[in-house]
């Protein structure tokens, strides 16, 4: 009996507590991303992110032809590895995406593990930065061990430089950081490329990595993926409107002159905002109009209708909005005005005035700017006009003008100071 109680009064003093102790821990790695809790604190979750087949093809990256030529070949090395190590070729281990959010990197990584039909494995950089020290090494090296008994495979990380930071660039450095890339930086060099398989990673702020991984033999091809211009933007809206059904309104070319500066993301966005409206409209196809809706939607946000602006401040929002107008009208080298309106937006415009250029400019010459810098303070000008007094309306106004007559004078007078004798020089040659 007296036997029976100890043993029962040790497992409720110590082995129960230890146990309970055990699953709260557990718990609680599993809550910060440990991944499988204690037991997987330096497992790799790459298994949630791998896809078998990605089913995305060239075909559905519309534009960006310079980057889809790059990477052809690339998916002929995954196709047919052989080919090139019999010739003595080495076969490259990882190609760097370059470009702005949204223009369509991740997507040019699946399509070229669709186009090479290999597994995709998938992991952003800030995936492996954990709290604890060595942490985001072991993923590192179980992502890569996963891989390598798929390949041929691609290992795409997003975002790499939340690993790949430039170790200079740290004071006092962070040592988990560091692990990480050293390990990324082993792996790289560790594995064999002639089985087929690929690194590909995707950034928008190359200039920040650490040169080690631009070495070749690691991330030595570069990629860029740039906003899309007038024609790619077309081809985007096209390839984003495949399963929606358009009106005979729908103008693409329209569209695409209106969102210079959007990216793919963006215009997919814009083309399910569209269908999305048409249907809350009762409608079964999506016209031009609702086109122009969705790409005021994502340029300057929703409707606000609960804003109920005073008879006195619509009249003061109305002026201001058509001094804008008026002054780009008047002027001859100011973009045409598309719309004007005093509805409004969930982005803070109380109103504004819609241009859109008549064709895609890649050179802005400087009385298109002063044009330019003449409009944005148009609205201040006819308030002054109107009412004899300013309001805080113009403020962002002030601000986008500030931006550019800054930009203005400092680059002009660097490139003038410095290289208006470069010129001179060049002119006088050439006259020779
Ligand atoms: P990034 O990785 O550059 O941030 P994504 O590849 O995640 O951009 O793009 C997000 C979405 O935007 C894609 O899933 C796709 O729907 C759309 N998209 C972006 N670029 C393109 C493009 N060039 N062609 C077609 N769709 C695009």
């Amino acid at each position: 009996m007296l036997f029976r109680s100890s043993i029962i009064m040790l497992l409720l003093e110590w082995v129960l507590p230890i146990a309970a102790m055990f699953v709260i821990f557990n718990m609680m790695m599993k809550r910060m991303g440990g991944g499988g809790g204690i037991m997987g604190v330096g497992k790799s979750n790459a298994k949630g992110y791998v896809q078998k087949e990605t089913g995305v093809t060239f075909k559905d990256v519309a534009g960006e032809d310079e980057a889809k030529e790059s990477l052809t070949e690339i998916v002929d090395f995954l196709h047919n590895p052989g080919k090139y190590t019999k010739i003595g070729a080495k076969l490259p281990k990882g190609a760097l995406l370059v470009g702005p959010p949204g223009t369509g990197k991740t997507l040019l990584a699946k399509a070229v593990a669709g186009e090479a039909k290999v597994p995709f494995f998938s992991l952003s950089g800030s995936d492996f930065v954990e709290m604890y020290v060595g942490v985001g090494a072991s993923r590192v090296r179980d992502l890569f061990k996963q891989a390598q008994q798929s390949a041929p495979c691609i290992i795409f990380i997003d975002e790499v430089d939340a690993i790949g930071k430039s170790r200079d660039s740290r004071l006092g450095g962070n040592d988990e950081r560091e692990q990480t890339l050293n390990q990324l930086l082993s792996e790289m060099d560790g594995f064999d490329s002639s089985k087929g398989l690929l690194v590909m990673a995707a950034t928008n702020r190359p200039e920040i990595l650490d040169p080690a991984l631009l070495r070749p033999g690691r991330f030595d091809r570069r990629i860029i993926v740039d906003k899309p211009d007038l024609k790619g933007r077309v081809q985007i809206l096209k390839v984003h409107s495949k399963d929606v059904k358009l009106d005979e309104t729908v103008d693409f070319e329209e569209i695409a002159l209106a969102t210079s500066g959007a990216v793919g993301a963006d215009l997919a966005n814009m083309m399910n905002e569209a269908a999305i409206t048409a249907v809350k409209n009762g409608r079964k196809a999506v016209s031009q109009k609702d086109l122009f809706e969705a790409v005021e939607l994502v340029l300057v946000g929703k409707e606000k209708k609960d804003r109920i602006l005073s008879q006195e401040e619509r009249r003061i929002v109305s002026y201001h909005e058509v001094g804008h107008a008026l002054v780009s009208a008047l002027q001859k080298d100011s973009e045409p005005v598309q719309k004007i309106t005093i509805v409004p937006r969930t982005m803070g415009a109380l109103g504004y005035v819609m241009q859109v250029p008549e064709e895609e400019k890649y050179l802005n010459t400087e009385k298109e700017i002063r044009a330019m810098l003449v409009g944005f303070l148009g609205g201040r000008a006819a308030e002054e006009i109107v009412f004899d007094t300013v309001t805080t309306g113009a403020s962002n106004d002030i601000e986008k003008a500030t931006r550019i007559a800054r930009a203005m004078v400092d680059r002009k007078s660097t490139r003038l100071n410095s290289s208006h004798r470069c010129i001179s020089y060049a002119v006088f040659c050439l006259k020779k």
